[in-house]
């Protein structure tokens, strides 16, 4: 049994058999195992070789009668690279001399291969590499127990376990029969992590290298609410488990009583808790489990696909699906928020140094006003069906509101041309990301209809910590006394302008900051759906007056332990019972 932690992107307890996804794509992690294990790593090695030289040989078998001579002569090359004895050799005395694993040795050898064929001026030596790539993977594949299949196809329950997933690969998840996800990379507040926690299922991510510690096929449990991730438990354990599985499943179907209640607390002040969502049908989601509208669509969520990008009429559609998803309920879209970890189909081509710097969210829309205006016709035309509201992300400038805004007045003026008007108001607001917008708060003010502080942003902005990355991820976070009275400056200033201020970055999901929130005056808290019930449950069980003595305390501390270890206690006078 082995025990690793991480950071928890959703709660609960998932059990299943390990599936490792694409452990081919990146560099394995240099690991060394006890000097009695070398024999076993020279053993696996042998065996993925011998294993891999049989496929290769069917594979020519069946080519050769399907496609002819010259398509199985390529793989004719591959046998011959896997029997280069000189090749394997090197790949043993790297296992015994820094008594390394068997994957890190076939990675490392296999990659200085092919940087010997990438200096070859010849081209169809060249065009090696990648079947050098490609017998490195099969290798890798034969070494770690991968199991390669279509995660669409799954008969039963798994545990996926992936060094990283791109929030395009997360965002297929759903629907198949993974139940927990466990990653080497990420942070809490990641977009893949974001993603997990809105599809629901335990997961666990910043593990580190939990990809090259697990064989496919070994009983996994996830502990999300733990940030644990056990292989191979005894069985006393795994019967200790599947008890807490059942207990967690009571704590929601209690939660879920909560659902047509509305968060107010004893003392009567109304909160209004709201749906962060990234597909349409998550609008309803967000409503069964107790929401009041949806506070932040991520629309760019159309764009990761792999297909091609999403048309007028399909957006109309997400839209429109959106709006009729929460019946008459405000529904706030965002507009799109690309760049940075999340790419459309043409952009993913272009490398930035710095993508949390570079071309991202509004900054990308007003350089690409095509698109740009597309999506606002889409949004204006669906805004007919319901209560929309429109925001722009990451917005640092007042010219670039204004931009962005007589963009919007651009795109009305065309649909009115083409006989279409829009009469319906549609507020216009813009998320609170940056140091920047925080400083220059009371102009914005004066510009736009609300605010909605993305403190995922605002966090890494301030505090200058990359928020997708486990290195640092030590540093991340919302205790920050910096980041304490940014927030009580911003919701100050925004109240004497009397301009409407909620907050949608993952700290509004947080029981831990559910009272400091309220302290400061926010009555609009906008979360994955999952988290609702809970935070609900905190408010009705506590005052505004409570709240408030508890944000004004928060705010004498000097670190952000202090923060933390405050806010906890206080919690857990309220909700004794949960892991906070
Ligand atoms: C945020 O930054 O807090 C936010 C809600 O936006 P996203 O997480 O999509 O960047
Ligand atoms: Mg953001």
């Amino acid at each position: 049994m082995e025990t690793l932690r991480g950071i928890s992107v959703s709660p609960g307890v998932a059990i299943g058999e390990a599936v490792i996804l694409d452990a081919e794509d990146y560099r394995i992690p240099y690991r060394s195992v006890p000097s009695d294990a070398v024999g076993d790593e020279l053993e696996r090695l042998s065996n993925a070789f011998d294993t891999a030289v049989s496929e290769v040989q069917a594979q020519t078998q069946q080519l050769r009668s399907n496609l002819g001579r010259d398509a199985a002569d390529v793989f004719d090359w591959h046998v011959g690279v896997l029997e280069d004895e000189q090749l394997r050799k090197s790949i043993e005395d790297l296992i015994k001399e820094k008594q390394a694993s068997a994957a890190y040795a076939t990675s490392t050898v296999m990659r200085n291969y092919q940087r010997r064929f990438m200096q070859m001026k010849d081209p169809l030596l060249a065009e090696r590499i990648k079947d050098v790539r490609d017998i490195e993977r099969r290798l890798l594949r034969n070494i770690l127990g991968e199991t390669r299949e279509d995660l669409a196809h799954l008969t039963k329950a798994v545990i996926l376990i992936a060094h990283d997933l791109t929030p395009t690969q997360t965002a297929q998840l759903s629907g198949t029969k993974v139940v927990g996800v466990a990653m080497d990379a990420g942070a809490a507040t990641s977009h893949t992590a974001i993603l997990l926690r809105s599809w629901g299922h335990p997961g666990v991510v910043g593990l580190n290298d939990v990809s090259t510690r697990i064989s496919g096929g070994d009983t996994i449990i996830v502990d999300g609410t733990n940030q644990l991730v056990i292989a191979n438990p005894t069985e006393e354990t795994l019967a200790e488990y599947r008890e807490k599985q059942i207990a967690h499943g009571r704590l929601t179907e209690e939660l879920s009583e909560l659902r047509d209640l509305p968060a107010v607390t004893t003392d009567d002040e109304r909160v209004y808790l709201m749906s962060n969502i990234e597909f349409p049908s998550e609008a309803q989601t967000g409503m069964d489990r107790g929401s009041d509208g949806v506070g932040l669509y991520r629309t760019e969520f159309l764009f990761l696909r792999p297909e091609s990008a999403p048309d007028e009429e399909e957006q109309y559609e997400a839209y429109s699906q959106a709006i009729q998803g929460v019946a008459g309920h405000p529904v706030t879209i965002r507009t799109f928020d690309l760049g940075a970890d999340k790419y459309t189909q043409r952009q993913n081509y272009i490398e930035e140094r710095n993508p949390m710097l570079g071309l991202r969210s509004i900054r990308y829309s007003l350089q690409n006003l095509d698109m740009f205006k597309v999506q606002l016709r889409a949004i204006l035309r669906a805004s007919v069906h319901g209560q929309v509201r429109l925001m722009f992300p990451l917005v640092s400038s007042i010219m670039e509101f204004r931009q962005a805004q007589m963009t919007v007045n651009d795109a009305l003026e065309d649909l009115e041309e083409e006989g279409i008007k829009i009469t319906n108001p549609i507020p216009i607001g813009m998320m609170l990301e940056t140091p920047a917008a925080a400083i220059q708060v009371k102009d914005f003010c004066r510009e736009v209809d609300f605010i909605s502080i993305g403190t995922n942003d605002l966090v890494q902005y301030l505090l200058a910590v990359d928020r997708g990355n486990e290195r640092v991820s030590q540093h991340y976070t919302p205790s920050h006394p910096a980041v304490l009275r940014c927030l009580r400056d911003v919701v100050r200033a925004c109240r004497r302008a009397g301009v409407e201020c909620g907050i949608c970055g993952e700290m509004a999901g947080q029981p831990l900051y559910t009272m400091f929130l309220m302290g400061l005056g926010l009555q609009h808290l906008s979360m994955a759906p999952g988290n609702i019930p809970e935070i609900k449950k905190l408010i009705r069980l506590t005052s505004l007056a409570k709240s408030e003595r508890v944000a004004r305390r928060v705010m004498t501390f000097e670190t952000a332990r202090q923060v933390t270890n405050y806010l906890r206690d206080e919690t857990r006078k309220v909700l004794p019972e949960d892991p906070i």
